[in-house]
C-alpha cells in the first residue's frame, strides 16, 4: 500500500485530501510545514509527496528544488493555485513530476497519483484495489472486476456503494442511503433502497448468504470488510 506525504498548510485542504487517499485505498499522513515534513520524510518513508507550494515557513519548489540537488528520488505531485503559471514552470522545473490545480477535482488528482506512482515503477506498491466481496473496485476508474473479467454497475450502485465503502463496517440505515443518493426521506424510496441492494448484492456477493453486503434487521445496511 503506497503511503503519501500530504504537505499543505491549509487544514481544511489537507484533511480533504487525506480523506480521499484514504478512501482510495492510499494510506496518507500530513505535515502543515516543510520543517514538518522533513520529519515526516524520515519517520513515516513516504512512497511519494503532494507538495503545497506557499507553506508557513518557505517555498516547496525552492524546497524540492533542494531535496532533489540532495539526491531525493521520491516522486512529487505539486498542488498550486490554478492559472499562475509562472509557479507551474518552476515547480516542474524544480523537479515535480507532474501538478494538479486547486480547486482540486478529486478523481483527477488520484489518477494522477496513481500514474506518477506507475511511471516511477512503483506499481506493485500501488495501493490493492479495495475489495469488496467478489469484486476489485476501481473507485477513480469506476470499474469493478471479478477475476479479471469486468462487472458493470449502474450509477446508483456506484453511489451506494461509495457512501458503504466509506462507512465500510457500520451500519447504515435506509434513510441515510435514501438521503445521500436522492437527497429526500421519502417511505416510497426505501423499497428502492432494498432493491438496488439486492443487486449490487448479487455482484458482490459470491455465495446465495450474503457475507459483505449485510442486513442488519430493524437497523439498515452494513458493508462488512
Ligand atoms: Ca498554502
Amino acid at each position: 500500500m503506497s503511503k503519501i506525504l500530504v504537505i499543505e498548510d491549509e487544514q481544511v485542504i489537507r484533511e480533504l485530501l487525506c480523506d480521499n487517499l484514504e478512501f482510495d485505498g492510499f494510506t496518507s499522513v500530513a505535515a502543515a510545514s516543510l520543517f514538518a515534513a522533513e520529519e515526516g520524510l524520515v519517520r513515516e518513508q513516504p512512497d511519494m509527496l503532494l507538495l503545497d507550494l506557499n507553506l508557513p515557513d518557505g517555498n516547496g519548489a525552492e524546497w524540492l528544488k533542494k531535496k532533489r540537488d540532495a539526491g531525493m528520488s521520491l516522486p512529487v505531485i505539486i498542488c498550486t493555485i490554478r492559472d499562475r503559471e509562472i509557479d507551474i514552470i518552476k515547480a516542474l522545473d524544480a523537479g515535480a513530476d507532474d501538478y494538479v490545480t486547486k480547486p482540486f477535482r478529486i478523481r483527477e488528482l488520484i489518477a494522477r497519483i496513481r500514474a506518477v506512482l506507475r511511471r516511477a515503477g512503483n506499481d506493485s506498491e500501488a495501493p490493492a484495489l479495495p475489495q469488496i466481496g467478489r469484486l476489485s473496485i476501481d473507485f477513480a476508474a469506476r470499474t469493478a472486476s471479478c477475476n479479471d473479467r469486468q462487472t458493470s454497475l449502474t450509477t446508483t450502485e456506484w453511489q451506494m456503494l461509495e457512501l458503504l465503502w466509506k462507512n465500510k463496517n457500520q451500519v447504515l440505515s435506509r434513510e441515510q442511503i435514501i438521503d445521500h443518493i436522492w437527497g429526500i426521506n421519502d417511505l416510497e424510496d426505501s423499497r428502492a433502497v432494498d432493491v438496488h441492494i439486492g443487486r449490487l448484492r448479487k455482484k458482490i456477493e459470491a455465495g446465495n448468504e450474503p457475507e459483505t453486503l449485510l442486513t442488519v434487521r430493524g437497523f439498515g445496511y452494513k458493508l462488512k470488510i
